[in-house]
């Protein structure tokens, strides 16, 4: 029934009740019926016009002093957005002798609205007036103190339920408390109101378990789902999104296998957070493995917008970019999550001219870009050495688009303009950002001197990172190796006495490589502890000798010590992502792709060892270092090798490649082409993503989304 056609039946229902003391019952009861009527009209208004007639109603029958009705009316005000100063307070002040829940109607809307100190000071009102609180003018309170984490004003509140009395069993006021005081930061508080609680429900559980997870005490969380009597899908859904977010993908899967067998139901929320575990675990086997339970669901990846785009996001994530594309190819809906997510996984994978396709495809859409998507398009721009245009987007992005540049997208400037060797410009926007000094930017300012070899930018840039992260090793690490390739070594003794004095430990490289089975095999920097140890030694002994005679000489100027050249090659061959790698050609089928993830960057020599590999052995091999993905294959890398060379030279090693086995990632140096020719390197590039390509490829985890950042690798 219409809201104006309900209006109507009731309009004719009765005539308007005279003002007077004695009601007869009969008239009465009808009085009764037609409130009630008015209250299911009202929870069926989508508008405030709707609103408006049932408020004119309410004045036409004489029922605007009725509590209960006004209640009623205040509440729907607040759900539809009404501001609450210009209408909801207005119609309570209409009310002669409002009661509590009256009061609480309009306590709450503050609350939800704001301001939350106006909450607060008509409950005191309330109560100068004698009128004693009901449960839901405590939940109300502690809703507004949590929205302005005051948990001072919180506990104050939380006296009051204590002083009137009554409350401690209230399971609603309980919860409403906890909330507020994890809110707050005061996890312990809200442990033990909980503990003190007489009845509690799901949500009481579900409260604390989310705010264990989010604290990363997992172990906590986990003794009170055990505790939980009767679980259901948002308390699983928070265990298997609480073990996602704190990197244990494989607690998540478990738990995520335990709620089907008990035959839960699954949301997308459920899903999405399953899928990030299983991004983490990069294995291919887990990757598709959850791709058809998706596909299986009522939440199909091509008509849930969500499920879709947390499914791309994890094959960007796991180094393959063609699923992921094929993912959002058929996707009946997007969002600017979706956009975004592909936009990023071109943009990490070195296909920039694609992502910066995709970028204006998206524009032609209603979907509007947000501060995400242009991260990933400067970051794009940023692989591809596109400076013009990462400089024309980056100038007009608030004005044409709406978005206002955050501190990221200057880390992205930084970045960009650093490898193509703007230094000085890099400096400008470090000192002039109107957000004051940043880590990302001066980072950015680091990696780009040691690119250049630039000591002089690199020691005012770290002088400003020391004062910003002291405690962060990466950057003594890169500045003693900028010294060391100046043979600035009394420098390079200076930095490492900084960091002896600081007592700051390196991160020790680490790489893992998936083999057969899915099985991940780690190894260090220099460790001999791998029962196949003599075996691998032999391995990559054999694979070097292949490849000094095709060409390849050690780069000695990765290794930043000052000790005899023997000592420097004898280091070089203990990088970590060597040893992954002959244990990975000793234990993959031939011709199957090697992949390969690092926790640092992958040095210089270690990148041209690669490049080389992967033609000798026609093996591909990926490698996913902390800054993105390398993909080597026919002796070239999908990063054309920008971050080790001064962008020199890259033409004519594109054009080589365009037509062999690394056709798919030509594009990626295409700065210097002509616009033909940068055309038809795109087609060659969008024509492999629907080719079949091997599909198994990398690695768990995904490497930092902050763009700028730059660390050390073995050293
Ligand atoms: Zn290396
Ligand atoms: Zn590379």
């Amino acid at each position: 029934m219409s809201t104006i056609s309900a209006l109507k039946r009731f309009a004719s229902l009765q005539q308007p009740l005279p003002a007077r003391v004695f009601v007869p019952y009969s008239q009465l009861q009808q009085q009764k019926i037609l409130e009630s009527h008015l209250i299911s009209v009202l929870h069926e208004c989508t508008t405030l016009n709707q609103l408006k007639q049932v408020h004119a109603h309410i004045y036409r029958k004489h029922l605007h002093q009725c509590c209960y009705l006004v209640t009623k009316f205040i509440r729907m005000l607040t759900k539809l957005h009404v501001p609450i100063h210009s209408y909801s307070r207005l119609v309570f002040q209409q009310v002669n002798n409002p009661n509590p829940f009256l009061w609480t109607a309009l306590i709450r809307g503050y609350a939800v609205q704001g301001p939350f100190s106006e909450s607060i000071r008509l409950y005191c009102c309330m109560r100068k007036q004698g009128i004693d609180p009901v449960s839901f003018t405590f939940s109300a309170l502690f809703k507004a103190c949590g929205a302005i984490l005051d948990v001072n004003l919180g506990s104050q509140v939380h006296a009051q339920t204590i002083l009137i009395g009554g409350f401690a069993s209230d399971v609603f006021v309980g919860n409403t408390m906890i909330n507020m005081y994890v809110k707050c930061g005061l996890l312990d508080c809200g442990r033990k109101v909980f503990d003190e609680m007489t009845e509690r429900d799901v949500i009481s559980w579900t409260e604390l378990i989310v705010a264990y997870a989010r604290n990363g005490d997992m172990k906590s969380a986990g003794d009170l789902f055990d505790g939980l009597p009767m679980k259901d899908m948002v308390a699983w859904t928070a265990m298997v999104n609480g073990f996602a977010q704190n990197a244990m993908p494989r607690k998540a899967l478990e738990f995520f296998e335990r709620m089907q067998d008990a035959g839960i139901a699954t949301d997308e929320v459920t899903l999405a957070g399953v899928i990030s575990a299983c991004a983490q675990l990069g294995a291919s086997k887990y990757t598709n493995w959850i791709r058809d339970i998706a596909e299986n669901s009522i939440y199909r990846p091509a008509n849930n917008v969500v499920v879709g785009s947390a499914l791309i996001d994890m094959y960007s994530k796991c180094g393959n970019v063609e699923e992921a594309y094929k993912v959002f190819e058929a996707m009946k809906e997007r969002n600017v999550f979706s956009y975004s997510s592909m936009i990023a996984g071109f943009a990490m994978h070195g296909c920039a001219h694609a992502a910066i396709e995709l970028f204006f495809e998206m524009l032609k859409t209603e979907v509007k870009p947000n501060h995400v998507t242009f991260v990933g398009v400067l970051t794009a721009c940023s692989h591809a050495g596109m400076v013009d245009q990462g400089r024309q987007l980056f100038a007009t992005m608030e004005e044409c688009y709406g978005v206002e540049p955050t501190s990221d997208h200057y880390a992205c400037m930084a970045d960009l303009l650093g490898r193509a060797g703007h230094l000085e410009e890099v400096l400008h926007l470090a000192e002039t950002m109107p957000m004051g000094p940043h880590i990302g930017v001066w980072g950015a300012l680091l990696g780009a001197s040691q690119i250049h070899g630039n000591p002089d930018m690199a020691e005012i840039a770290a002088s400003h990172l020391f004062e910003l992260e002291p405690d962060s090793i990466g950057n003594y690490i890169l500045l003693s190796n900028i010294y060391a390739s100046a043979g600035r070594w009394g420098d390079v003794s200076r930095v490492r006495k900084m960091m002896r004095e600081k007592k700051l430990k390196k991160n020790p490289g680490c790489s893992w490589v998936e083999v057969k089975k899915g099985i991940i095999q780690e190894f260090f920097a220099g460790d001999a502890t791998h029962p196949k140890t003599s075996e691998i030694r032999k391995a990559l002994e054999d694979l070097m000798e292949r490849l000094k005679a095709n060409g390849y000489q050690p780069n000695l100027g990765s290794v930043p010590y000052d000790v005899s050249e023997e000592e420097k090659r004898r280091i070089l061959m203990t990088h970590s992502e060597k040893l992954a790698l002959a244990y990975g050609l000793l234990n993959t089928d031939a011709g199957s792709t090697i992949k390969i993830m690092k926790n640092l960057r992958i040095c210089e020599d270690c990148h041209i060892f690669m490049c080389a590999a992967s033609k000798i052995t026609e093996r591909k091999i990926i490698v996913r270092d902390n800054m993105r993905f390398h993909h080597f294959t026919g002796g070239a890398c999908s990063c054309g090798s920008v971050w080790y060379k001064k962008g020199h030279g890259r033409k004519g090693y594109a054009m080589g490649k365009a037509g062999g086995t690394g056709k798919m990632f030509a594009i990626v140096m295409l700065s210097s082409f002509t616009e033909a020719e940068q055309i038809a390197a795109i087609m060659i590039c969008s024509h492999c993503w629907h080719s079949k390509l091997d599909r198994r490829t990398s690695t768990a985890g995904a490497p930092s989304s902050t763009v700028g950042r730059r660390s050390s690798s073995d050293v």
